[in-house]
Formats: C-alpha cells, sequence, structure tokens
C-alpha cells in the first residue's frame, strides 16, 4: 500500500466543496442573473437541496440565463409538476441486498460508499433515494464485503452512490485494501461527477493508489456538455489516462442542456481530447420532478442518426435506458449501425 502521506492535497477539493453555493439566490448573484423570472422555482430546492460547486459555476456564462450547465442545478418550478409515469424510484432501487449494496448484475456489485454528492443535479433519479437506510456504517460495511467475499461470481465492484469520491483517499486506499484481499475481484470501476464540477478531487494520491492496485481500474465520469472539461480537468484526465486508468464518461440526455446534435459531437470531441470515450447516453430515468428534461425517443433516435454521419463510430455513445429489475441496461435500437 502506498503511504498516504499526501492528505494536505485533500484540502482544496474538501474546501471547494464546503464553499458550494446552496441557495438558487446566491448563485445568480454570482452569475450576475436578476432572480426575479426564477421566483416560483426557487422553492423547488426543498423537494431536493440544491448544492454547486464554484469551480462548475465559474464554467457558466455570467449573465446568461438559459445556460446549459444552470440549468442542470438550479431549481425549478417544473419540478413541482407530477407528471403520470414519472415516480420516485424509477429504478425500484429502494430495497437493495444489504444496506450500500446493491446486486444487480451477475458478476457486478454496487457499492455504494457515500450518500451524498458534490453537485445535485436537478435530473438525478436517486434525488428521492433513502440515503440516509443505505449509508453502511463500518459493520455494513463489512456485512457487504462478506457478501462479495462468498460470491466468486463477482469480479467486479462498482463504487457508486452518492458520489464516492466524497470518501477521502485514506478512506478509498482501505477499501481497495479489503477489494484487493478478495481473489475473485478483477475490476474496480468509479462512477463519478465530483472531478467534474470540482477537478482538484483528481489527486496525485489517488491517481498512484488507483495506478498500483492489482485491480484494473476504470472511472466512469458524467459529463453533459462538452463546456463542463474546461483546460484544468481536461489536463488531469490525461494525466490519470496515461496512469493507465480507463477512463469512459456517461450523458444524460437532457432537453434544453445537450438535446442538439452540434453539442453532442462538440462532446464527444472534446472527451476524446481530454482522454475518455463516450460509453452511454441515457435517456432520461423517470423520476419525479424531471419530467421537463426529457427528450423523446423519436428525437433521441434523430439525433443519434445525425451523430453517427457525423463522428467516427470509436466517438459514439451507445443510446441506452435502465429499466427497473433488468439486469442490464437496455440498448435503444436505432435501426442504423456506425461507421
Ligand atoms: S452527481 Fe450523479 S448521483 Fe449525484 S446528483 Fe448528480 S446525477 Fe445524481
Amino acid at each position: 500500500m502506498i503511504p498516504l502521506n499526501g492528505e494536505d492535497l485533500h484540502i482544496n477539493w474538501q474546501k471547494e466543496l464546503a464553499q458550494a453555493f446552496t441557495t438558487p439566490e446566491q448563485l445568480l448573484a454570482y452569475l450576475d442573473l436578476d432572480p426575479a423570472p426564477w421566483q416560483a422555482g426557487l422553492a423547488a430546492r426543498r423537494l431536493f437541496p440544491m448544492r454547486v460547486p464554484r469551480p462548475f459555476a465559474d464554467k457558466m456564462e455570467k449573465g446568461n440565463a438559459r445556460d446549459p450547465l444552470l440549468r442542470q442545478v438550479l431549481p425549478l418550478a417544473e419540478e413541482f409538476r407530477q407528471v403520470p409515469g414519472y415516480v420516485r424510484d424509477p429504478l425500484a432501487e429502494h430495497d437493495s441486498a444489504l444496506p450500500g449494496l446493491l446486486h444487480k448484475y451477475r458478476s457486478r456489485v454496487l457499492l455504494v460508499l457515500r450518500g451524498g454528492c458534490a453537485v445535485n443535479c436537478r435530473y438525478c433519479f436517486r434525488r428521492h433515494f433513502p440515503y440516509g437506510d443505505n449509508s453502511p456504517d463500518r459493520a455494513g460495511r463489512q456485512q457487504a464485503l462478506d457478501y462479495i467475499r462468498h460470491d466468486p461470481e463477482i469480479n467486479e465492484v462498482i463504487l457508486s452512490g452518492g458520489d464516492p469520491l466524497m470518501a477521502n483517499d485514506r478512506q478509498l486506499s482501505v477499501l481497495l485494501d479489503e477489494l484487493e484481499a478478495i481473489p475473485h475481484i478483477k475490476r474496480l470501476r468509479i462512477h463519478t461527477r465530483l472531478p467534474v464540477v470540482i477537478p482538484s478531487r483528481l489527486t496525485d494520491t489517488l491517481r498512484a493508489r488507483l495506478a498500483n492496485s492489482r485491480l484494473q481500474a476504470v472511472m466512469v465520469l458524467h459529463i453533459n456538455h462538452a463546456r463542463e472539461i474546461d483546460e484544468k480537468l481536461a489536463a488531469l484526465c490525461r494525466d490519470w489516462r496515461h496512469a493507465g486508468i480507463t477512463l469512459l464518461n456517461q450523458s444524460v440526455l437532457l432537453a434544453g442542456v445537450n438535446d442538439d446534435a452540434d453539442i453532442l459531437v462538440q462532446l464527444s470531441e472534446r472527451l476524446f481530447e481530454a482522454g475518455v470515450l463516450p460509453y452511454y447516453l441515457h435517456q432520461l430515468d423517470k423520476v419525479e420532478g424531471a419530467a421537463h428534461f426529457a427528450v423523446d425517443d423519436k428525437q433521441a433516435k434523430h439525433l443519434m442518426a445525425l451523430l453517427l454521419a457525423r463522428l467516427p463510430g470509436f466517438l459514439m455513445p451507445r443510446l441506452v435506458r435502465e429499466i427497473g429489475g433488468e439486469n442490464s441496461k437496455t440498448p435503444i435500437d436505432l435501426g442504423l449501425e456506425p461507421r
């Protein structure tokens, strides 16, 4: 195990986390925007708290009320709308195998390390998830590890959340020690949006720990728009990739954010410049309060056809949807082949 004497490296990202905007009024003032047009929606933060770190706000365009990054995080009046088919637990996840452990796929388990996220995305399918009941204490974590130890068919552990990178490097390293000691575990996958909103979370310490692990490390970022990848994040991603960590991206197709072929092409190109491969483009999960982000399948397929004409196959994300109870993501048939 690598000595973790670089704890000071954590101070920056943890400070930035502590300084996140938690009210729409603060964020709108920072962006030189008049809060008046949003008054009806500001109360929506009671449905799902608002949290926006400053480095993410710095990627927004000041004075632009239609900024696609702002739209992802600002509470809106539409969240109060009850729309048939939109429910609190769209993927039927609230009943898990053990607290903090979801065994949805045969060879993979999903471990909830931390309940919270650095940013609260208004379209999040887990916006109503009872993290309080599913964030295990030390005994719960041991139970989850025992479960993994006793099932030799499990070869991959996916750290999810919440955002697993909310745990500090020391906590992650301790967990890695435990997983490395289980012979049938080959891969560790980390699903995270934290580096996108606070790039300094990609510490040298964590990179070195993952690069030296016997487990193959995969980090799946969540980026929806090319503007989320500033030069700092791009440079860090390239460093991580050069250290041997596989970097993939999943996006959610969101009305008013990225439901446009030019924007999706720019996203794939920018990801690749940063050493990240586009992986999935998700159709929105039908969670209560997020219907205003939905893009219908017909439009989604049309967008994919436009992308196919403009991108090489390896920069094409796969259009998928998650269906509660299904043991993998369901591809949406485009009726077309990548070039
Ligand atoms: S970072 Fe991911 S899990 Fe967290 S609020 Fe956003 S979409 Fe949800």
